[in-house]
Order: structure tokens, then sequence, then C-alpha cells
């Protein structure tokens, strides 16, 4: 179970985070987490380029150490990178240090100002220092593409389609 739509009273815990932009803009920002992964990504990456459209991936450290190909296509497609820790730790199960430490070892892997906590799950200690150094980026819409269960049309609907 997981909301598409955050509510109210999650986004107020988090007021400072980027849930969404601005109304006037007529624009959608598309977003991928968890890569680079081998055939998940590069298929993404050339759909997007395929329609000419630009993204923000959010990157798991370990998984750029892995792939590093990969990443630098992302790179070099022109895309946007975040951070989105090293080993994509749970930060409301891990110590704040060891989160911390963790997303700084992914930013060693990648220069970004943007972070995205996995499953949207960050402690407000550890909110508070990142915001210093990142936009902490979460979410408007949860397509739940990665539920296997659910069907491509059900994601599209929950996206407003
Ligand atoms: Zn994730």
């Amino acid at each position: 179970m997981y909301l598409v739509q955050p509510t109210y009273l999650i986004k107020s815990i988090y007021p400072k985070a980027i849930w969404r932009k601005a109304l006037t803009e007529k624009k959608l920002y598309l977003t991928f987490d968890d890569g680079p992964i081998p055939e998940i990504t590069t298929w993404v990456l050339d759909v997007l380029k395929q329609y000419n459209v630009k993204a923000t991936f959010f990157c798991v450290g370990n998984n750029v150490e892995k792939h590093p190909a990969i990443f630098q296509r992302i790179v070099d497609e022109k895309h946007s990178v975040g951070n989105h820790t090293y080993n994509h730790l749970n930060g409301w199960k891990t110590h704040s240090p060891l989160y911390l430490k963790n997303v700084s070892r992914c930013k060693e892997l990648v220069a970004s100002n943007l972070f995205r906590p996995p499953y949207g799950k960050i402690k407000k200690t550890q909110f508070n220092i990142l915001r210093r150094y990142y936009s902490i980026v979460l979410w408007d819409v949860l397509s739940g593409d990665y539920d296997k269960k659910t069907s491509s049309e059900k994601c599209l609907k929950k996206c407003g389609g």
C-alpha cells in the first residue's frame, strides 16, 4: 500500500521539501529512481531520447559504481542526476550518522545538489542537516510502476492520464 498523492499532513511535516513546482508552470518533471540498472535505465533513456524529453534520475551510489557506463550515458544525454543514498537506505530505520555518511558516499559518485530519500522516509534530524546542502525532492504523483501487480494503464490513470 502506498499513497499515489501525498496527503496534506505528510506535506506539512516537510514544507521545505520540493513536492511540486509552481502551478503557473505547465511543466511535468519526470523522475526515475534507483538506477542505473542495465536494461531498465537504458530502455528509459532510449524512450526519452525518442521523444526528446529530459528527466531527473535519482541514482543509488552502489548502482553507479556497478554500472558507470550507464550513469555516464545519463549525464552525456543531458539529464539531471540526484543523490538517492549509496545503499538505498530507509532513513526511519537508519541511525542518522550512518545515513548521512551513506549520502556522502553517494555524493562522491553523483555530483548533484538534489537529494531524494529512498521510500520518502527520512527523519527530521536527517532532513534538517541535508537541506543545508541539498534541495530535497519528494514527489507529487507516484505512478506505482514498480508494483508488479499493477498494469501500465493503472499507472497512467494515477498520473491523471
Ligand atoms: Zn528508491
